[in-house]
């Protein structure tokens, strides 16, 4: 399987910012951290501005978390922002400015969890890692197991799955990783898999199998409109449009549903994506 998917990744990869040969280490991360849940297309202009502005994590981790909300524009999840804020402090402070390459030492960087730590091992340093998102889980459910899509994940279990298929030297291992991912992403898509156009069709369980429906449990369908999520995305807007804090009856305006928007105003405090001055107006972390 290694040697044709390599092939077919090398002809078919999506020509992106952050996997061209001058990218750094902390390109990479900010990449890996910006691409969870968020597609590309967003991520892209986002990565570019922040690797022209805080080329280097210490840039990063001068500025004030205020600063990398505001930046962070409409990513969504934006604790993310504080959390490569926080990665950024901890690489400049204690290794030299230079994302760790070693897994263990990623991993015990703030914020930094299992994915996060072997994708940087795997695209920035060409290590022999397995790195497991939800697009390798569904080809190796499929090209492997022969089932219709992925159960739930299990991080043991997952990651040995796709040890098993890497090459046995670094380099190979980690270009292998990297197309097992873009082929879930690009050809062995969730609703409506490209088979014609796919390297392993003659070799994919699922295909000698028969195409088997799959019966595993449903992963909810998330949805947007009227969430919380939505909500706190409203609120956030507001302070990223401003310079210093605002009232709240600026925040009142942007939902009407006060018992929701309240809870929101109160996750955010929580989580640190905004601060109460002692006047009792609203900011950005760090802005008042
Ligand atoms: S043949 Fe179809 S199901 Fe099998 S790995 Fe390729 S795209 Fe996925």
């Amino acid at each position: 399987m290694d040697a044709v998917l390599i092939d077919w990744y090398s002809k078919n990869k999506r020509d992106l910012p952050w996997r061209q040969p001058d990218t750094t280490a902390w390109g990479v991360l900010v990449s890996e951290i910006m691409l969870q849940q968020t597609p590309v297309s967003r991520v892209e202009p986002i990565w570019l501005e922040w690797m022209a502005r805080w080329p280097v994590p210490s840039k990063l981790a001068e500025v004030s978390q205020g600063e990398v909300v505001r930046a962070w524009g409409k990513l969504g999840y934006p604790r993310r922002a504080l959390r490569l804020h926080s990665a950024a402090a901890v690489i400049a402070a204690e290794h030299g400015d230079v994302v760790p390459s070693d897994v263990d030492t990623l991993l015990a960087l703030p914020g930094i969890g299992a994915y996060t730590a072997r994708a940087v091992a795997a695209f920035a340093y060409g290590k022999r890692v397995p790195v497991v998102d939800t697009n390798v889980r569904r080809v190796v459910a499929r090209a492997v197991h022969g089932a219709g899509d992925a159960g739930p994940a299990s991080n043991t279990r997952d990651m040995a799955d796709v040890e098993a298929l890497l090459p046995a030297e670094d380099a190979p291992a980690a270009t292998m990783s990297i197309a097992l991912m873009e082929l879930g992403a690009l050809i062995c898509t969730a609703r409506a898999p490209r088979c014609v156009d796919c390297p392993l069709l003659t070799d994919c369980a699922w295909q000698k199998a028969g195409r088997p429906e799959y019966t595993g449990p449903l992963k909810p369908v998330q949805r947007f409109a009227g969430t919380d999520r939505q909500v706190r995305g409203l609120l956030l807007d507001v302070l990223r449009d401003t310079d210093g804090p605002v009232e709240r009856a600026r925040l009142d305006m942007v939902w009407a549903d006060a018992p929701q928007r309240d809870r929101c105003l109160d996750s955010l405090l929580v989580d640190g994506l905004m601060e109460q001055t002692s006047a009792g107006l609203f900011a950005l972390p760090g802005e008042h």
